[in-house]
């Protein structure tokens, strides 16, 4: 059924619900996790004199859902006649489970749909595994353009699509799925009501009417309506290279920490390199500028940190995004784990050489090349990091360079050094007498 079709005349309250997804406390209102999907139909609903709610499980108690009683006095005042239920990526699926679970226990009559990415990718799975009453795919059309109930979620930003679907179908990519359908808006300055903007379109760029966007902001921010804008997702840098006088507008319209994506081998090095030397050109710092890599796909690591070094050599960040299978519904990867785990925890990309070790070691390479990337230094030291010396001797060391201080500090690292994953990257101290 469309959503629509269960917005009949006997639905009065609908409970919205982010189910406890295992983002930190710190996070939940970053722009990356914001559950715009409910937000957006918590207007939706509303214009149709609806009553909403909306219900952000907290994962600071870590709360495990399927586990818990069922006379908490949350919602005493509000009986849903409907509930929604979000989904995020497929490896969260049993957050999603489980708040489906609760609801059905809680409320036992009460219709259970479930939207998002999880649910639009894997609608059979997501039926059977959460024994939720119906999916709901991709967007809901009818609230495209109406402003998300902001004030339902505490943060000091809006979030804008100018478009729908890609124009590109990359291997690892499921928005061909999601959205198949390639929609693009000619204008959006009628639905800015923030000073902070976050685009979410999969590819802003494409949209055939990106001037005219582009102009709009432009204006806007002449105007001081408009203070701040970011892409959530990287720039194409196809279209960049075609028509450079973009990466122009981004700038003038106030787009902060550009993003472009190199998704293949070192052979792209030239292009992407012709990419940030546009982006410099219009006027962005190299630092600021940060590259889409996927890792634990192909290429393998070694070739991964060939990548790698050559960002450090142009001065560019890396936003790493760790590989798993659109249809994976698990994943148990901890950072924490410095003994390891399998592939039994989480995926790894076994067939091109990845390895545990060699997932963890590329995560912190990233991690201690983008401290040097931002500081616009050449080395990085934990020892330094978590002030395991004296601040005299910090002080001395933080003016050498990573020749001068490889003497000193054991673990100094630096960005412009091809990094085996058999290298030690944990030390104990013990200062030179
Ligand atoms: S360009 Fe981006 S959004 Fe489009 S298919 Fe490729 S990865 Fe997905």
């Amino acid at each position: 059924m469309k959503f629509d079709d269960w917005i009949t005349d006997d639905v009065k309250n609908v409970l919205l619900v982010e189910p406890n997804f295992p983002i930190p406390n710190k996070s939940r209102n970053h722009s990356n996790f914001l559950p715009i999907g409910l937000l957006k139909i918590a207007s939706y609903l509303r214009n149709k004199s609806i009553n909403v709610k909306l219900i952000r499980f907290d994962e600071k108690n870590n709360t495990d859902l399927s586990q818990m009683t069922f006379d908490l006095p949350e919602e005493e005042e509000f009986i849903p006649d409907l509930i929604c239920v979000t989904s995020i990526f497929t490896y969260w699926s049993k957050y999603v489970k489980n708040a489906v679970f609760y609801y059905k226990n809680k409320y036992k009559d009460v219709p259970i749909l479930v939207g998002g990415i999880y649910a639009s990718l894997m609608p059979e799975h997501c039926k059977n595994y959460t024994k939720c009453d119906d999916i709901i795919l991709g967007y809901i059309e009818g609230a495209e353009d109406i402003i998300p109930a902001y004030d339902l979620v505490d943060v000091d930003y809006q979030i804008l699509h100018t478009s729908r679907g890609c124009i590109r179908k990359c291997g690892f990519c499921g928005t061909y799925i999601i959205e198949p359908e390639w929609n693009c808006k000619k204008s959006i300055k009628n639905e800015i009501i923030k000073k902070k903007l976050i685009f979410y379109d999969n590819n802003l760029l494409a949209n055939k009417y990106i001037e005219n966007i582009l102009s709009e902001l432009i204006e806007l921010k002449n105007n001081k309506k408009i203070t701040y804008v970011e892409s959530q997702s990287g720039f194409d840098g196809r279209i960049l290279r075609k028509n450079p006088k973009l990466a122009k507008m981004l700038k003038s319209a106030g787009f902060k920490n550009p993003k472009i994506a190199w998704d293949y081998g070192i052979k792209q090095a030239p292009k992407i390199k012709e990419q940030i030397d546009i982006l410099i050109d219009a006027g962005f710092d190299a630092k600021e500028i940060s590259i889409f890599m996927i890792y634990n796909y192909e290429p393998c690591y070694e070739e991964m940190e060939e990548k790698r070094v050559k960002c450090a050599e142009w001065g560019v960040q890396i936003t790493d995004c760790r590989y798993r299978p659109l249809n994976s519904t698990y994943d148990n990867y901890s950072p924490h784990k410095t003994n390891g785990q399998t592939g039994k925890d989480y995926y790894i990309h076994t067939k091109e050489g990845w390895t545990d070790k060699k997932i963890r070691k590329f995560r912190r390479n990233i991690r201690r090349h983008n401290i040097c990337m931002r500081h616009e230094v050449d080395y990085h030291s934990s020892i330094l990091e978590r002030k395991q010396i004296s601040k005299s001797l910090s002080q001395k060391y933080r003016k050498m360079n990573y020749e001068e201080v490889k003497e000193y500090l054991p673990d100094a690292w630096t960005p412009f050094k091809f990094h085996d994953s058999s290298e030690e990257d944990y030390f104990k101290y013990k200062p030179k007498s």
